[in-house]
């Protein structure tokens, strides 16, 4: 999402004569868009800031001026502390009050310390500018879209209800809009984002309100929008009309993140996860009857306050059962203003890094057998951008695993039938089937 946010904020700032630069030396404006949801991610923001300090030293000494935005989570969380610890920042602004950045530039001539954190009664989306074409196909074929903000789950460990705000999902028509745009300067693919995307209630036009299901299927009749994915998912909001979209719907691609944290019922009730690890087995076994090919991902989080040996082999267990095929996993981070911060038994560093790594491995041999059966299956993959080496072309599977092929560059935007015939560590190798090897090549 701070990636679709960073793009809004670009966007806005286009009318305003500003364009990307790639050397940071040549900008007039830097703009941080920060996340909060773990302490190292936050502090990362203080060294960077401390570069871009100097970086405004030097070319203040050129005679040319530089402002500094710190945007995003840590901005909503911080606040005007964020001037206390670095002087070079000129403005402040949370993730639900970017649309004011223009005005707040106008502004930043004459005041100094502007700080825009509430949440505003305006809704940010109803101010934000469309992105031009050249804009749309510089960013690719495949683009996110939110469509869900917020979360009111209040999980023990996390910060998005305090730095996002309550949960709130866009208008049908507003987000069709924004998609028929994009589908009109090449996208193919939309990525649906949201906190907690799949409590998605968006106003449908008529009165009433549409599900995630429904979105996905409007969305997919935009001429052009071939695929249609979405993140995240709780899995206490897995409907069963979003399960049944995943049988009916073509469009809707077969890769899941479900997040489930731990494997444990102890730790998943301190986590007010609301969720028992057999509630999340039960739901899979649904999901994989609608959709048996269906890739799995999830988050975890090991040292969670409390956690023990015990408690953390049930997580392994879990993911021994269910299979990912990809995943993010963290150390507990004790986030200010959580509950959890403030429990005892807090788990040991050399205990929490220790059992990363071992979920780690596991999570890996998983990923690594999942990306291995692929070989010798034939798999449709939207082409993306340029291969690593001259002649190639990467895009991605139906199942989000990126796969590099021989071909032109012209094929971009396309969606061709591969033969996978290696799996790398990080990649799947093919050959574009004979018929679409090159165009007007005789099959
Ligand atoms: N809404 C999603 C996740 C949002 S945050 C959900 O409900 O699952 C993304 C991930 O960051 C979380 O799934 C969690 O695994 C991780 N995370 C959040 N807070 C954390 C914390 N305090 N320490 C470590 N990881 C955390
Ligand atoms: Fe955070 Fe997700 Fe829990 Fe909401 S549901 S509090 S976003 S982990």
């Amino acid at each position: 999402m701070n990636v679709y946010d960073a793009q809004r904020m670009a966007d806005l700032l286009a009318p305003e004569g500003y364009a990307d630069t790639a050397q940071v030396e040549d900008a007039d404006l830097v703009v941080l868009n920060t996340c909060h949801i773990r302490e190292r991610a936050a502090e990362k923001i203080f060294s960077e800031l401390g570069k871009l300090r100097a970086l405004k030293a030097a070319r203040a000494k050129a005679g040319r001026d530089t402002r500094i935005i710190v945007a995003g989570c840590v901005a909503q969380a911080e606040g005007g502390e964020i001037f206390r610890r670095q002087k070079a920042v000129d403005i402040v602004v949370g993730p639900q009050s970017y649309h004011r950045l223009p005005e707040l530039l106008r502004r930043a001539e004459t005041e100094r310390g502007l700080v825009e954190t509430d949440f505003p009664a305006e809704d940010k989306f109803d101010f934000l500018v469309a992105p031009t074409p050249q804009q749309i196909r510089k960013r690719g074929v495949s683009a996110f879209v939110t469509v869900q903000e917020g979360c009111d789950k209040f999980c023990s460990f996390c910060v998005v209800p305090y730095t996002r705000g309550a949960e709130s999902s866009r208008p049908v028509g507003d987000i069709l809009a924004e998609v028929a745009v994009l589908a009109a300067a090449g996208v193919r693919e939309v990525t649906l984002l949201g906190q907690n995307v799949n409590a998605y209630h968006g106003a449908d036009g008529a009165g009433g309100s549409a599900s995630l299901a429904e979105l996905c299927a409007r969305i997919a009749e935009a001429p052009g929008i071939a695929r249609v994915r979405y993140t995240t998912s709780h899995p206490g909001d897995m409907t069963a009309d979003l399960i049944a979209a995943h049988r009916d719907q073509a469009s809707l691609m077969p890769f899941l993140h479900l997040p489930v944290q731990s494997g444990s019922d102890r730790i998943l009730a301190a986590m007010n996860r609301k969720h028992k690890s057999a509630d999340y087995v039960d739901l899979v076994a649904e999901i994989r009857q609608a959709r048996s090919d269906i890739a799995l991902s999830s988050d975890f989080i090991v040292g969670f306050p409390g956690e023990s040996e015990q408690d953390f082999e049930a997580t392994l267990d879990l993911i021994e059962r269910i299979g990912f095929a990809s995943a993010f996993s963290f150390k507990y981070s004790p986030r200010p203003g959580t509950p959890g911060a403030d429990l005892k038994d807090q788990v040991e560093e050399s205990v929490k890094s220790a059992r990363l790594s071992r979920l780690q491995a596991l999570l890996e041999r998983q990923r690594q057998a999942f990306n291995r059966g692929m070989v010798g299956r034939t798999v449709d993959v939207l082409f993306e951008k340029p291969g690593r080496h001259a002649g190639q072309i990467a895009g991605k599977s139906p199942y989000l695993q990126a796969v590099q092929v021989d071909g032109e560059t012209d094929r971009i935007g396309e969606i061709l039938p591969v033969q996978i015939v290696a799996a790398g560590a990080n990649s799947l190798f093919g050959r574009l089937t004979p018929g679409h090897a090159a165009r007007g090549a005789p099959i």
